[in-house]
């Protein structure tokens, strides 16, 4: 498997029974032989496996394996040197200064999702061409483990806590999934299904296959939800890995992840003078923090020393985070989470717009609101102070909508019509694949 590349899963039509291979990212599936469209639900997250080879007469044990993949930030402290020379003395004097830093870097990981030290640890190195399949789509494939989801908070805070000036470690997972891999016991050993090869357990094979049979069974598949509007009943479009979908009828907006539909506020930042405009979806986050008064942009200004003169309006301007509601590369994501949380917020937007082009939400809500620390500690201007609190800060999510802002199409780059900001469009296109 190739760092940053998706899996395919291979999936029948629930309709007509057609072979239809998707994106491990799709949400949306399409069958082009009965024009079917539904939606990949589930009540957390997605499940797959990996089919056995072929042939196999022995019970089939499916091994479960946390997939996490995405952006991950770190916050840390740094020494910065300053030097001040004197031309005329020819002497210089250096101070160190301590700082903070974020760096960032994309992240792909996957580790075994059960207590034991004998299994192999991760998946390995899985041939790019395997497709995987959603669980529950053949209920005689054989016995499913259940996973411990305690395993991926202790390893994410495993990171979290580490020391060496490190304050905090950030992940903003695109794809967090259990992908389970195939075993089965023979002449005393455990062999991997797909490869037929006996595991390396270290001779305790026996003891890995009474856990095997002892391990209690998880239960679950993949939801299809007919992709009509809960309000009005129109057809609702979409792009295949759109989280999110947009009546283009009633003009409501819709997540249907959860197996239900839920309403989605959103509104737009109107663009009347051009109709080829392109919508770029960010999330507007109200985040309530603990111990750190930021209630209004007139306290942004004063965090972030902002160049900006102290008005009245700015003291009953709320204060929102903005995220991307779309995958980016890191570096990009955190500048766009900067350019718009610092930006004056637009006051003529407008409820319920129907627009026409809409760049399709990938980054569910969640997952944006974890950018919100790291925005604010890239805005604030004090950054010893920052260091400090840090610890204690605690972030609430009180509200949240999607905010549409016009783009348009300028010599190879999407220009915010209002603001002017360029957005890349081969980072919009290839999302995280950089
Ligand atoms: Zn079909
Ligand atoms: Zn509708």
């Amino acid at each position: 498997m190739v760092n940053g590349s998706n899996f395919q899963i291979e999936q029948q039509c629930p309709q007509c029974g057609a072979p239809i291979i998707l994106d491990e990212a799709d949400r949306i599936l399409s069958c082009k032989f009965c024009r079917t469209r539904v939606y990949l639900a589930a009540e957390d997250i997605f499940r797959f496996y990996i089919p056995p080879a072929e042939g196999l007469s022995e019970t089939i044990y499916f091994i479960p394996y946390w997939r996490i993949k995405g952006l991950s930030y770190t916050i840390k402290e740094k020494d910065m040197n300053r030097e001040r020379q004197n031309s005329l003395f020819s002497y210089s004097i250096s101070s160190t200064i301590r700082t903070i830093d974020i760096s960032n870097k994309y992240f792909d990981i996957n580790f075994l999702s059960l207590d034991s030290k004998l299994l192999p640890h991760s998946l390995g190195l899985r041939p790019q061409a395997m497709k995987l399949k959603f669980m529950g789509s053949n209920e005689s494939e054989g016995k499913f483990l259940k996973f411990s989801p305690t395993l991926r908070d202790n390893f994410i805070n495993d990171y979290q806590t580490r020391t060496g000036g490190i304050h905090k470690e950030i992940f903003i997972g695109e794809t967090a999934s259990v992908i389970y891999s195939p075993v089965y016991c023979a002449n005393n050993r455990v062999y991997d299904a797909l490869l037929k090869k006996p595991l390396d357990l270290q001779k305790r094979d026996v003891e890995i296959e009474q856990t095997l049979i002892s391990a209690t069974d998880e239960k679950w598949h993949v939801e299809f939800l007919p992709l009509l509007c809960p309000d009005c009943g129109a057809d609702l479009p979409g792009e295949k890995d759109a989280l999110i979908v947009f009546c283009d009828n009633c003009h409501t907006a819709w997540n249907p992840s959860n197996k239900n539909f839920i309403r989605v506020k959103y509104c737009a930042w109107r663009e009347t003078k051009d109709d080829n405009i392109t919508y770029l979806p960010f999330w507007q986050l109200k985040v309530k923090i603990a111990g750190f008064p930021l209630e209004t942009y007139a306290d942004l200004i004063k965090v972030a020393n902002l160049p900006k003169a102290p008005a009245e309006v700015w003291t009953k301007t709320p204060f929102y985070f903005f995220a991307p509601a779309f995958k980016l590369n890191p570096a990009l994501f955190l500048r766009w989470c900067r350019q718009l949380t610092s930006a004056p917020p637009p006051n003529d937007l407008i409820a319920d717009f129907p627009v026409k082009k809409i760049h399709p939400v990938t980054l569910p809500v969640n997952e944006a609101l974890e950018s919100s620390l790291l925005t604010l500690v890239s805005l604030t201007a004090d950054k010893r102070n920052i260091a400090e609190l840090l610890p204690s800060l605690n972030f609430t999510l009180e509200d949240s909508s999607l905010v549409l802002h016009p783009f348009k199409v300028s010599t190879g780059e999407l220009v915010h019509t209002k603001l002017g900001f360029p957005m890349d469009m081969n980072a919009l296109n290839m999302g995280t694949y950089l």
